[in-house]
């Protein structure tokens, strides 16, 4: 606690500083690929991140070498762990040279997959190149998962996943560290407490339960016209949640409390704020956002931003990695995020899930400091 403290100081100090710099962000996700064979629902990976257009060709893509002097720079910055993620991220048949690159680095390797192709060969080399933990995703028991992945094979196939990894790190000595995933949205609203137990039969370290990040079509904002313009509307059919439903799944899932898996929600909502996440545009859980100071991503083709909402700040084939994080483009966003408090469409940003942030002084402005704890543009 003390530790996450000290650390979420060090930006703080540069956020009150204003001048839209930072320090070493501590989260960094480097997405090595927007290529994946599932279609899932909810997915913001064909009409955002890569533009609206398909995935350009692998040839286009940052190769190993690449990414490994992008690994370099974020260690010698101070980073220390890196999210590797996609689109799907065991496309790349370089993977475990990816992985491999970012433990010589000095950073500890985080997967995030949903295991479609993660056979017993390929555990076997990530294993083997030192992978930290495994973060898989679980929209809900088989079919439910498999309806919403796109896929007839995707439960099967993540399952097998989990098993070869558990097998290979038991051959090491260690226990993989499981951590599932699982949207929340009107397609398995009935189904998480049978998500929980399927989650315990695979005996998950972790179950995260995450309530869909999106915005209002109609309050798109301008800001978001200059920003990487990641598609976070949410379709009707995945929006149409019943808060009845899911208060009553949250009830269940809640009384079912066990060791193993640790149930977490991003975020948690009292039940008065279910039907308020989903249908209030303006409702936020904390009304203003220090993410941009803590957070960076690296595209596939080298594009570097902090959220969907920033500008892409440049390329790390043209420029350093320190030199884009606090380049123009991003310490301007900064700058506007820290006069917003958070910027309109950003009200169920996955990042802006800390409560602890609402008691966070905002910085002075006008030479006054804001008392009230709360509230959009404070
Ligand atoms: S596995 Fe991930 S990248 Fe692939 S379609 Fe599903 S959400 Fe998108
Ligand atoms: S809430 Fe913060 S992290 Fe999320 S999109 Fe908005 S500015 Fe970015």
């Amino acid at each position: 606690m003390l530790q996450r403290l000290r650390t979420f100081l060090r930006w703080y100090r540069f956020y009150l500083r204003n001048t839209g710099e930072t320090a070493c962000p501590g989260t960094f996700i480097a997405e090595v690929t927007y290529h994946c064979p599932l279609g899932c629902a909810m997915c913001s990976l064909h009409a955002g991140k890569t533009g609206g257009a398909p995935p350009r060709k692998e040839t286009e893509e940052l190769d190993a070498e690449a990414w490994s002097s992008v690994f370099a720079q974020y260690a010698h910055m101070g980073g220390r762990n890196v999210l590797i993620t996609g689109g799907e991220p065991t496309v790349r048949r370089d993977l475990p040279e990816l992985v491999k690159a970012a433990a010589q680095g000095g950073l500890r390797p985080h997967l995030l997959t949903s295991g479609y192709y993660l056979d017993e060969e390929l555990a076997e080399h990530l294993c083997r190149e030192g992978v930290a933990s495994w973060h898989l995703s679980l929209d809900g028991p088989d079919c439910v998962h498999n309806a919403i992945r796109g896929r007839e094979d995707a439960f099967e196939r993540m399952t097998r996943a989990l098993e070869c990894l558990r097998q290979a790190t038991a051959r090491r000595g260690g226990r993989a560290q499981i951590v599932l995933q699982c949207t929340v949205t009107a397609r398995n609203q009935g189904h998480l407490a049978d998500t929980l137990r399927v989650a315990t039969e695979l005996a998950a370290d972790t179950l995260i339960f995450s309530h869909h990040s999106f915005v209002e079509p109609d309050v798109f904002c301008a800001e978001a016209q200059t920003a990487r313009g990641e598609n976070w509307k949410l379709a009707p059919e995945l929006r149409d949640v019943d808060p009845e439903i899911l208060r009553r799944e949250v009830r269940e899932v809640d009384s079912m409390r066990s060791q193993l898996p640790r149930v977490e929600w991003s975020p948690r909502l009292a039940p008065d704020e279910i039907a308020r996440w989903y249908q209030d545009p303006e409702f936020a859980v904390v009304s203003r956002c220090f993410y941009p100071w803590q957070g960076v991503s690296v595209g596939a083709y080298g594009d570097v931003f902090v959220c969907p909402m920033s500008p892409c700040a440049g390329n790390v084939q043209q420029d350093s990695l320190a030199a884009l994080v606090n380049g123009p483009g991003l310490r301007r966003f900064r700058q506007t995020v820290a006069r917003a408090g958070i910027l309109t469409g950003c009200q169920k940003c996955c990042n802006l899930r800390n409560r602890l942030w609402r008691w966070i002084p905002s910085r002075p402005r006008r030479g006054r400091r804001s008392k009230a704890p709360g509230g959009v543009n404070e």
